[in-house]
């Protein structure tokens, strides 16, 4: 298939007061016209500026870009004027936050508020159009008295309402891609089963490549195609989600996979805590950055690994991929 989204040594870093750290150094992916790729790890290891790098939202004037292509088609993101971005940005490209609360404005109406989307991206269109656009939105997200939320200000309605609006803002231009960075993470099980289900049928009524950003295992087997990991800024490991799961070839991604709960509590459950922390983005070792943690780390791990070729599309950073010992079944039982 191919690719419409390609990130390809992707290095994006922040000036802070303690010096200049690389958030993302050297990450490359892509995604297919209706692939879900999900991006997973703990906090911090760069998911979310991957994705605001993608976006071109990073925080200015800290957040910068500073190597890397981000292709869309033949069109290189980082290169792009902020105004030729702003029109890709809605359109082509949209994305979700963990707390619609943040992305939307408290002052305006739920109806204003998805009415500007179609404005700004079709000028052209009439007020009645509009308006009728934005109501089937709401009705296509599953809002019930679409007409009276409409209406409403965003604090009247619950998280997963909330959550909705956001999607139908998003998909209101039918982006090529849909960015969602931990969507369901604030809301409770049962809303956060139901939002998965209506991305997953967006998805599938449109055609649209969704890259899912998660620190939840559970949430990756359920959705994804394929599958990034990553430690500390890097990409530890990617593979179709399948293989990821059957066949780990990363430690910290077999890490991950021990740590995820049973099947019954997985929904609810973030991931557990592999022993050790992650590394500071200030003191990084040189070499693999998992070496202070991994249960498997030999003097060779002093140098930076090369992503090792599992499989197809199955990559590993890690010095030992091919030698590390087969993966107990109980690992994965829960996870798939
Ligand atoms: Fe562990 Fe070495 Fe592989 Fe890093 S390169 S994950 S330290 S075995
Ligand atoms: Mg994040």
């Amino acid at each position: 298939p191919n690719p419409i989204l390609q990130v390809r040594h992707l290095i994006t870093a922040f000036d802070t007061e303690a010096g200049i750290i690389r958030a993302v150094d050297d990450v490359s992916f892509s995604v297919s016209k209706g692939e879900t790729l999900g991006i997973v790890g703990e906090s911090g290891c760069g998911k979310s500026v991957t994705a605001l790098s993608v976006m071109r939202l990073l925080p200015r004037p800290m957040g910068h870009i500073d190597a890397g292509e981000i292709l869309l088609g033949a069109t290189d993101l980082t290169r792009l004027t902020p105004d030729r971005m702003s029109r890709i940005r809605g359109n082509r490209i949209s994305m979700i936050f963990q707390e619609p609360m943040t992305a939307l404005n408290p002052v305006h109406r739920i109806g204003k508020q998805i009415s500007e989307v179609f404005r700004l991206h079709f000028p052209e269109t009439g007020e009645t159009e509009i308006y009728e656009n934005a109501l089937q939105m709401l009705r296509k997200v599953g809002i019930p008295e679409p007409e009276q939320r409409m209406r409403e200000y965003p604090h009247q309605l619950s998280g997963g309402m909330r959550q909705r609006v956001m999607i139908a803002m998003s998909l209101a231009c039918k982006p090529d891609i849909l960015i969602a960075d931990e969507p369901t993470t604030a809301l409770d099980v049962t809303i956060q089963a139901q939002i998965l289900d209506l991305i997953r049928a967006l998805q599938q009524e449109t055609g649209m490549a969704v890259i899912f950003i998660t620190h939840d295992l559970g949430v990756i087997a359920e959705i994804c195609d394929s599958v990034l990991v990553m430690y500390a800024g890097r990409v530890a490991e990617t593979a179709p989600v399948r293989e990821l799961f059957s066949d780990p070839k990363h430690p910290y991604t077999r890490g991950l996979l021990t740590s995820v709960p049973r099947l019954e509590n997985r929904r609810k459950s973030r991931l557990r805590i592999i022993p050790g922390v992650v590394p500071s983005l200030y003191e990084l070792p040189d070499g693999c950055r998992f070496q202070n943690r991994c249960p498997h780390a030999q003097p060779i791990c002093g140098t930076q690994p090369p992503m090792n070729p599992v499989s197809g599309n199955h990559l590993a950073a890690c010095h030992l991929s091919a030698q590390l010992p087969p993966v107990r079944k109980q690992h994965t039982e829960g996870a798939i």
